[in-house]
């Protein structure tokens, strides 16, 4: 991304505990190695965190499939939760998976052209369901931050995006989630 003011690689080993198959994921780990690139983030942030200005950027996710699971991102809820995003394939085919703290799921399946754009108070998660990198333009304003510990907490979002064995993707509840309104949270 030209202009880039900064970005992260999210290796293989930086994703312990993100994926349910933790068996999958060890022999995911073993076999490619910790450093395996899992995927990259480019941005450019505005010089200041004001609320008017912007955060761009690019996520370059690899085609990833931990047991059933495909490749996802960490997911996030924004530390000001109110803050929205927008989001717009560029390449390859993906969901953005979202959830709310009461419950409610939404996957928005994703190919190059395609947006979304993701309300305040919403958790999301990018998925790349393809054999072949799924590239996202991004933009939320600059003061928004993110909270990664939410999905944590909850042990998983409530929807995991599995193969459905005929080369597609399917939604499957997540047996380990506790929820994310959580009374000792
Ligand atoms: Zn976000």
């Amino acid at each position: 991304m030209a202009g880039a003011t900064g970005g992260y690689d999210k290796r293989l080993a930086d994703l312990r505990g993100v994926y349910r198959d933790s068996g999958a994921y060890v022999s995911a780990l073993a076999a490619h190695g910790e450093r395996a690139l899992a995927y990259r983030v480019e941005e450019y942030r505005a010089p200041s965190t004001a609320a008017g200005d912007l955060v761009v950027g690019t996520t370059r996710m690899l085609p990833w499939r931990i047991g059933e699971e495909f490749a996802v991102t960490r997911g996030h809820l924004h530390a000001i939760a109110d803050r929205a995003e927008f989001y717009q394939c560029l390449s390859g085919t993906g969901v953005m998976l979202l959830e709310t703290l009461d419950g409610e799921s939404h996957a928005v399946p994703l190919s190059a052209g395609q947006s979304v754009y993701v309300p305040g108070h919403w958790i999301h998660r990018s998925v790349n369901v393809g054999d072949a990198p799924f590239v996202v333009l991004f933009c939320y304003p600059a003061d928004a931050g993110q909270d990664y510990t939410i999905i944590e907490r909850a042990q998983g979002m409530a929807q995991l995006v599995v193969s459905d064995g005929a080369g597609g993707w399917a939604l499957r509840p997540n047996p380990d989630h506790i929820g994310y309104r959580t009374k000792d949270a």
